[in-house]
């Protein structure tokens, strides 16, 4: 146990393990056509509080992507967005010794 603590704090999380989301969350935006990334904009905000216009690039007007998801790795949640703040206000987490609940004191 007290490995499997250490190998966490060090970012080297198991990549088996699964990080559930209270609600879907935008990770990225990025044009199918240009490729612009308006992910600095729009990225880790909930999902039901964007409109339609997101879908549209604001460069070219293309479809832009939209990846909204409710769940990540571990090993993603920690190597990519450890000091971010994800807007959601619980995560559940799917280990081997169980599922645990992590209140994470956002306004839902
Ligand atoms: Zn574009």
């Amino acid at each position: 146990m007290l490995d499997r603590c250490s190998s966490l704090s060090s970012g080297a999380a198991p990549k088996s393990i699964t990080v559930r989301l209270s609600e879907p969350v935008i990770f990225g935006v990025r044009c199918s056509h240009c490729g612009y990334d308006d992910t600095a904009q729009h990225g880790l905000r909930k999902a039901r509080d964007q409109d339609s216009r997101l879908r549209t690039c604001p460069v070219c007007g293309s479809d832009a992507i939209v990846d909204v998801r409710d769940e990540l790795t571990l090993t993603e949640l920690v190597r990519d967005y450890r000091s971010a703040a994800i807007p959601v206000g619980y995560i559940l987490v799917d280990a081997a010794f169980g599922t645990m609940a992590l209140d994470l004191g956002s306004k839902a």
